[in-house]
């Protein structure tokens, strides 16, 4: 279980030496500065920044290559030059978005490894780790959701399921990508949660917590140390049903919400790939005096 509201910091040697190549503090902000200049020569002014014909891949005259693969993108190097596949199963956006976190890997081993395809080295003898990883995936959200671009999108929107289904039509993006990155740039007062359905011993539905995020402005999360959330079962069984659905009060299983009656809080089933996994992703907006 991951909860995303930790604060994050690099140790691994790969991840420092990426950002010292790119003249930064710190791996995350290098990240960001790669990837406006990569939106800059994409000469992409508005979303989606990259659709199916793999805009970004392009640019890198990378190939791509849908495949039956068991992860959801890998990257090799065939003849000299890079080749990236992507899990021909899973749907276009997390296709798209798997391309792009590949992307990010070559941008990392380039800077921080000094590996070029054309070189004898072998990409499976560098030492990548979980950070690796974790700044791939940074770059691939920045790719697809420039921060400024994204922000501006999701403050012009009321906070809602509806309004990240939205966004991610535009975007082009995962409604969990999307999810996340309205809490993370703090674009609403909001508390993102992705949780799965159970039904408890007495038959009632309720759904468990899986991970949250909370956006930065908000002084308190509703959830902390909770696991299970009792939306009541008509709420858990519409978002089982994939409809989106609002509610009033919200209790806890061990409690009731500080002021339930004040929070917004909507859900929907999500289908995370065609093999069927799913979750139920969540939005919950606090009264407005929790959040300044
Ligand atoms: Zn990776």
């Amino acid at each position: 279980m991951r909860y995303a509201t930790q604060k994050r910091t690099w140790k691994s040697p790969g991840a420092r030496r990426f950002a010292k190549a790119v003249g930064r503090s710190s791996p995350e902000p290098a990240v960001e500065h790669i990837c406006r200049k990569l939106v800059k020569a994409l000469d992409c002014k508005k979303p989606p920044f990259q659709t199916e014909k793999y805009e970004y891949a392009r640019l890198y005259q990378v190939p791509v290559i849908e495949n039956d693969i068991y992860t959801a993108g890998t990257l090799s190097v065939l003849n000299g030059s890079f080749v990236i596949e992507v899990k021909k199963a899973d749907p276009p956006a997390r296709r798209s978005f798997s391309v792009c976190h590949e992307l990010g890997h070559i941008e990392i081993l380039r800077r921080a490894f000094d590996f070029s395809p054309s070189s004898n080295k072998c990409i499976i003898d560098l030492d990548f780790g979980e950070e690796e990883e974790r700044l791939a995936e940074i770059f691939a959200v920045n790719m697809l959701m420039p921060r400024n671009i994204f922000k501006k999108k999701a403050l012009a929107k009321e906070p809602s399921i509806h309004s990240v289904l939205e966004l991610a039509e535009e975007f082009c993006t995962s409604w969990d990508a999307t999810a996340r990155r309205i809490a993370e740039t703090n674009a609403w007062n909001c508390v993102v949660l992705w949780c799965k359905p159970e039904q408890m011993i007495t038959g009632r539905m309720a759904v468990q917590i899986r991970e949250y995020k909370t956006s930065g402005n908000l002084k308190w999360c509703p959830c902390e140390g909770r696991k299970y959330v009792n939306w009541g079962r008509d709420l858990v069984e519409a978002a089982c049903k994939g409809s989106a659905v609002s509610s009033g009060p919200v209790s806890f299983r061990d409690g009731t919400l500080r002021k339930p009656e004040l929070w917004q809080f909507q859900c929907i089933r999500n289908i995370v790939t065609n093999e069927g996994e799913q979750n139920v992703l969540a939005v919950m907006v606090p009264p407005r005096s929790s959040s300044n």
